[in-house]
């Protein structure tokens, strides 16, 4: 008993000095699992940290218009693997700010390109509503010419004690990945399993390449319980059902689509259940 009040007044004095010690008028940031932060990139995007024993993982970079080299930095004193789910400058747009980061080859070029700085503030005047970050939440260093380290299915990440898998999910890019903590049954999943997935940039795999991703997903769906995706709140595995059911139909021409439009261009829209599709009726 006299263990147990000394352990939580010992965890109660640590959260308040944690929660104390670090704060950020840009970001918002939460232990959404045990050693899992979520960090919101301004309401704009999901950049994960997961922590093993020996090593921290980050699971994409944001739009990179403030510093989030400087509060990871906060959140763990671990070495720090980096990776992109994708290439897009929402998600790998802050890789300035990391000497090395992980991602797929198919999806390299846009990872450098959504670097360049002309780029990053366009991505930041579509994602954040042209709001921009205060001085002291800017990065302060000097940006650096990123190594981009490809990586591939199947590839091992062992942070210690947890070791993270890709699966190679092409569809929304055709370089998109998703990281799975096979301990604890976790899947941080990029743009893939968003409530509605982009499927009508340029750039995006054709609609059947994306059904069979879903269906990869759909044959493993034991090994996770919840879906971290890149945009939104954690979702259930069972997601991918809707997923695959409204890839399915519009496939099949049973869905009543609808139009859909937005900064990034016009498209049509399939919703089945809880999980919608905007897709290019010319990239079936
Ligand atoms: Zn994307």
């Amino acid at each position: 008993m006299y263990k147990l009040v000394i352990s939580i007044l010992f965890t109660i004095i640590c959260t308040i000095q944690l929660s104390g010690q670090i704060t950020s008028n840009w970001f918002s940031f939460k232990e959404i699992e045990k050693n899992v932060w979520v960090i919101d990139d301004h309401k704009a995007v999901n950049v994960y940290l997961i922590i093993g024993k020996d090593s921290s993982l980050i699971v994409d970079t944001g739009i990179g218009s403030a510093d989030l080299h400087s509060l990871i930095s906060k959140l763990t004193d671990k070495p720090l693997i980096v990776v992109n789910t994708h290439g897009h400058s929402d998600h790998a747009g802050g890789n300035y700010q990391f000497a090395q980061v992980f991602v797929h080859p198919q999806d390299s070029l846009n990872a450098r390109i959504c670097n360049l700085s002309e780029n990053r503030l366009g991505a930041a005047k579509n994602m954040l509503r042209g709001e921009s970050p205060s001085k002291e939440d800017m990065f302060s260093g000097t940006p650096i010419h990123t190594k981009l380290v490809p990586v591939h299915e199947g590839h091992l990440f062992n942070l210690g004690g947890r070791m993270i898998q890709v699966i190679e999910t092409p569809g929304h890019t055709p370089g998109s990945i998703c990281l799975l903590d096979m301990k604890n049954k976790l899947l941080f999943s990029g743009d893939n399993n968003n409530t509605l997935v982009w499927l009508f940039l340029k750039g995006c795999s054709p609609l059947h390449d994306y059904l069979k991703t879903l269906e990869k997903l759909g044959q493993r769906i034991k090994e996770f319980d919840t879906l971290f995706p890149g945009h939104g709140i954690p979702k259930p595995a069972g997601f991918v059902n809707d997923q695959i059911l409204c890839v399915k139909s519009i496939l099949n021409g049973t869905c009543e689509s609808v139009e859909y439009k937005s900064f990034a261009g016009d498209a049509m829209m399939c919703t089945f259940g809880l999980a919608s599709v905007a897709y290019n009726p010319d990239n079936l």
